[in-house]
């Protein structure tokens, strides 16, 4: 699948084409998504070499709707560099919250992760605990209260949607990706400990068919942008099947091959 797929994630949005969903004031018909995810009482975090990956074990049901479909979030897990680019360009680290419906549909909410100059103080007790050697697992003590602030980001900056597959083999498709269009900022130091524990763990953006099928032709670009306050500048959209930019070299690949996570 991962190199016969149709809809292969992950890929680049265009900043100036791509519609950002989720915006306050945006019609009806825009995409539908309610996510709920309380504070963590209990974390799990395990070290598997090629990302970190977090799993609640307080029992608490987290979770997305998307247009109507419920999923329940699994783990999440880091990627250094970001796999998604925006503008042909990657972001320092990318969140990815794996969710499943009861019918064994996945669905990942994803966050963009740009360094900052100060270490942002809500999530350092997700980064204290991280195992150092491979295989290892560690069980937080301390509550992760801060997902408000990713609740936050992602109703005022509203997200990226489109269907594409896993990031890794076997790479299945009919995957639904919510990705925050605003990034999160978190501290260089903080995305640097976590780059130093996973190393490379990106797959680049592939070339597909327009994913996104919303896309314009002949529109203005060049104006960056990744937010609702910047989408007064859209204009009528038309689909159009220019493959989306396909970003990196054959060394990131190799790299990417080895990788066996989620
Ligand atoms: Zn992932």
């Amino acid at each position: 699948m991962c190199k016969e797929g149709k809809q292969q994630s992950p890929v680049n949005f265009d900043s100036s084409l791509d519609t950002v969903h989720g915006c306050p004031g945006a019609g009806s018909s825009d995409w539908r998504v309610n996510v709920s995810m309380p504070a963590m009482n209990a974390v799990n975090v395990s070290n598997l070499g090629h990302t970190v990956r977090w799993t609640p074990a307080d029992g608490v049901r987290r979770g997305m709707v998307v247009n109507g479909i419920e999923y329940s979030l699994i783990q999440f897990h880091i990627h250094t560099p970001s796999e998604h680019h925006v503008d042909n360009m990657p972001f320092d680290a990318e969140w990815h919250f794996y969710h499943t419906s009861a019918s064994g549909h996945t669905a990942v909410l994803t966050y963009l992760i740009e360094a900052s100059d100060t270490n942002h103080t809500e999530f350092q007790v997700l980064f204290d605990e991280v195992p150092i050697h491979e295989g290892e697992s560690e069980a937080h003590k301390d509550k992760f209260t801060a997902t408000h602030v990713l609740l936050e980001l992602l109703a005022r900056g509203g997200f990226y949607s489109y269907n594409g597959s896993l990031t890794s083999p076997n790479c299945d498709e009919n995957v639904r990706w919510i990705v925050a269009a605003a990034p999160l900022q978190l501290g260089r130091l903080q995305i640097r400990r976590l780059a130093r524990t996973v190393g490379f763990s990106a797959r680049p953006p592939q070339e597909n068919q327009d994913l996104l099928g919303h896309r314009r032709p002949n529109a203005t670009s060049g104006k960056h942008f990744n937010s609702c306050q910047s989408m007064t500048s859209g204009t009528s959209a038309t689909a159009s099947l220019a493959p989306t930019v396909i970003m990196s070299g054959a060394a990131a690949a190799a790299v990417w091959l080895l990788a066996s996570w989620i």
